[in-house]
């Protein structure tokens, strides 16, 4: 089994809330706290100890990984419960109902947006015990697989039947089957083997009052609306996944590989729509602007790089990638060389930049939306114009990452700098500070120029307060299914900017 990787270490000294404990404990008494513990123990493993409470209080959003350089998590937890099955997971949510207390849970904590921080303290729910494909059923290509298995972990068991489900986010090493679908991730191959929400069968679920559901199961359906839907991307909200059963591919026979440089970015985003609306679907098709391209990818600061690689049958693959050529040709592309992929294979799961930044004290982040094609030009300048004109941002880059027929993902790399680059308890408050206003900028000029909220890193905490402003009226439908499905707010509570009872969410 992988093992989930801390992001940062901690600083020296003890690991403490960073914000208030007033909204850490349950509703009820302290007498209860020891009652809560003592009917969890009888239930599952469980631990108090300080280390696992504070491994169990963080993920990779760059905040708390500043803020874990003093030692700080956002809030403690006051126990970490670790369920080996469904059963246990049942028993265990049906005992933090009874004792009123939020449960949040925890898989890889490999999120970006603070999504698996216990808010509110209470119960972490940690799932990575659930490990392990359970059945394949090799002539329909289908993998039941436990919620807590890791990417590695299910294409070797994948593997084994010929077959790969072609997930592959950057995280695949320290995330988990079960937070993919809670989080509605993408992987880097996803043009061709789609998001994760294409990938899912079936699902088995534990709702907040304890009782298992199953959902899916089918190829395709129509009876009413898809319930599977309801719980891909809830976050930790609405239910626990306990298992999920995907869709897998037989492993492609042929891979080829291929890169261009464009004049622009434009011209780039506009051989990448045309290849695309010609079904053209190569598993990755990225493109690079001129920053991104110069760090990286072996352009020389103004021509902007594409690189291609499609897996599959000699004549498909052969096919799909005579098209790219066309289209990219067509736009002014000249043949990069074919180690540009290559380097990117090797080096694409590498984040050693991402930790190096952080603790050098840089604000650092990235941002990844969707937009249709003929908004992608204005997001990406809108975006890079309002980031620039923040005091204190340094740097702003994009590349194109996923696309679909109508359009694509722009994620965006953004760099600033506080007052101060040494890491005191000051300038982690102007970092924050600054971190914030960023993310305002950039969000909402994304939202304004016709991008949407967020591709596949999910709202978590981060992108809370904006869920009304880009949702509208559909939001009230996803607080109407959390009020439904979990009426005494139970389940990872303050996240994806839902109202909750439990106290003041930050910076919503
Ligand atoms: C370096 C890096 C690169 C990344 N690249 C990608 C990428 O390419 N594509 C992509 O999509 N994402 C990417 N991410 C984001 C992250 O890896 C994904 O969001 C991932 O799906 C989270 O899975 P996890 O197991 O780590 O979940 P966690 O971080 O532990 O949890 C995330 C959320 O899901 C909930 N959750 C987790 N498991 C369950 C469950 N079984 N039932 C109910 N709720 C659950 C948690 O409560 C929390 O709200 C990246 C992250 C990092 C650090």
């Amino acid at each position: 089994m992988t093992k989930p990787t801390a992001p940062i270490e901690f600083g020296d000294g003890e690991v403490r809330s960073r914000w208030t404990t007033a909204g850490s404990t349950p509703r009820n008494t302290a007498t209860d706290i020891a009652a809560l513990l003592r009917d969890l123990a009888a239930v599952c493993p469980t631990s108090t100890q300080l280390v696992d409470l504070a491994e169990h209080a963080r993920d990779w959003w760059p905040l708390a990984m500043r803020w874990a350089l003093q030692s700080q998590v956002p809030q403690l937890p006051l126990v970490v419960a670790s369920p080996r099955n469904t059963d246990e997971v049942q028993r265990a949510m049906r005992t933090c109902a009874a004792h009123d207390v939020p449960v949040t849970v925890t898989a890889g904590r490999s999120g970006v947006s603070g999504a698996s921080i216990p808010l509110f303290g209470g119960v972490v729910l940690n799932i990575n015990e659930l490990q392990g494909v359970i059945s394949v059923d090799r002539t329909s290509g289908v993998v039941e697989v436990l919620a807590g298995t890791f990417g590695p972990d299910l294409e070797r068991a994948a593997a084994e039947h010929s077959l790969t489900v072609g997930h592959f986010p950057q995280s695949f090493d320290i995330s988990t089957v079960g937070g993919w679908v809670a989080c509605l991730g993408a992987g880097q191959f996803s043009t061709r083997y789609g998001k994760i929400n294409d990938m899912v069968v079936g699902l088995e679920v534990v709702l907040a009052d304890g009782s298992i559901i199953r959902t899916g199961g089918a190829p395709a359906a129509a009876h009413g609306p898809d319930v599977s839907a309801m719980f891909i991307g809830s976050e930790g909200t609405l239910g626990i996944i306990t298992r999920v059963w995907l869709r897998a591919h037989d492993v492609a026979p042929v891979r080829r590989k291929t890169a261009y440089f464009f004049p622009t970015f434009s011209a780039g985003i506009l051989a990448m729509r045309e290849a695309i609306r010609a079904d053209a679907t190569p598993a990755v098709l990225r493109l690079y602007d001129a920053t991104e391209s110069q760090r990286s990818h072996g352009g020389d600061g103004t021509t902007c790089t594409l690189i291609v690689l499609d897996d599959g049958e000699q004549e498909i693959v052969d096919a799909t990638l005579a098209v790219v050529d066309r289209y990219a040709r067509t736009h002014g592309a000249v043949i990069a060389p074919v180690e540009r992929v290559d380097h990117w294979l090797a080096h694409r799961n590498d984040t050693s930049g991402l930790q190096a930044l952080t603790k050098k004290g840089f604000v650092i982040d990235t941002m990844e939306v969707a937009a249709p094609w003929s908004a992608m030009n204005e997001v990406y300048s809108n975006v890079c114009r309002a980031v620039l004109a923040i005091d204190g941002a340094r740097s702003i880059s994009a590349h194109v990452s996923h696309s679909y027929l109508d359009g694509a993902c722009l994620y965006f790399t953004f760099v600033g700098t506080t007052s101060t680059r040494e890491i005191n308890p000051a300038s982690t408050d102007e970092h924050e500070a600054l971190y914030l206003a960023i993310w305002n900028a950039a969000q909402r000029a994304a939202l304004e120029a016709g991008g949407n909220l967020a591709h596949h890193h999910g709202v978590g905490l981060n992108r809370g307060r904006f869920m009304r402003e880009a949702m509208g009226g559909a939001f009230d439908v996803l607080v109407a299914m959390k009020q439904a499905l979990d009426p005494n707010d139970l389940l990872n509570p303050g996240k994806l900017g839902l109202p909750t009872t439990r106290g003041k969410v930050k910076y919503s």
